[in-house]
């Protein structure tokens, strides 16, 4: 491929994430709404509306895997008045941007943040109501690890949700998402955070990512039920959702 990702052994690619995410921890949000033109907000909106948590009565207890900055915990937290919020990531960096915002909204007592990888949380078994990922199991090494890890965690009638870009699969819209990315994306990462190669490397994983009937695929594998996904934005990015029975 372009840029020689490609080629990173399984036992260095954790380290090369980290890498990103340590030097852009500090600019991930604002670039989330620069590269994306503030559709990330959208997604995540939708993802939160699929998952539907609840807004009266018993509150849900929710993990969300490769949390960062907290995105996904804080719409949860708020759509769900009576919810508790895990939010588990890799890189301490993150964590750090994502509890201090949740300080400033107020939020802190109702979520936990936890140093820890997808592929083997650490946490105890059938402890959570659902599971959500959202731009996160791209950079995990081994994928099938990281879903029958979610899959340990839930409940029995647990939900797992999981946001991720996609293969776009509108003629046109594929040409511009293909310019925008390989030109536009890596530009403003040198200009805004001043470092292109940590955004090459974004879209690069974005390229390999398996498609969205293989991930279906793998995600029944891991043991779950009623799998289905929707695109979003012509395909930009998708939702895929499933049950633990
Ligand atoms: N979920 C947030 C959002 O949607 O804005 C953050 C997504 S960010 C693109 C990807 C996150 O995955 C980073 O915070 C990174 O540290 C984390 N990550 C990478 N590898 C991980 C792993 N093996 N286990 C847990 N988190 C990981």
């Amino acid at each position: 491929t372009h840029f020689g990702f490609q080629t990173v052994p399984d036992s260095e690619k954790q380290g090369r994430v980290d890498a990103v995410f340590d030097r852009v921890a500090r600019r991930y949000d604002l670039m989330n709404d620069l590269m994306s033109g503030g559709l990330h907000r959208i997604w995540k909106d939708a993802m939160i509306a699929w998952l539907s948590p609840p807004r009266t009565g018993a509150g849900w207890s929710v993990l969300d895997v490769a949390g960062g900055t907290g995105d996904i915990a804080f719409r949860i937290a708020e759509a769900a008045p009576a919810s508790e919020v895990t939010v588990l990531d890799i890189n301490p960096n993150m964590l750090d941007v994502g509890q201090a915002r949740a300080r400033k909204r107020g939020l802190a007592d109702r979520l936990t943040f936890v140093e820890g990888n997808a592929e083997d949380t650490g946490l105890p078994d059938g402890a959570f109501d659902a599971y959500t990922i959202a731009f996160g199991i791209r950079n995990v090494t081994h994928i099938d690890a990281a879903l029958e890890e979610a899959y340990r965690v839930l409940k029995p009638g647990g939900r797992f949700m999981c946001l991720e870009f996609s293969q776009v699969e509108m003629p046109l819209l594929d040409r511009i998402y293909d310019l925008y990315s390989f030109n536009a994306i890596p530009a403003m990462g040198r200009i805004v955070a001043g470092d292109a190669e940590s955004y090459r490397y974004l879209v690069e994983s974005i390229r390999r990512f398996p498609d969205r009937e293989t991930f279906a695929d793998m995600i029944r594998d891991a043991g779950f039920s009623r799998v289905q996904w929707r695109a979003l934005s012509g395909g930009i990015a998708v939702l895929h959702s499933g049950w633990r029975t």
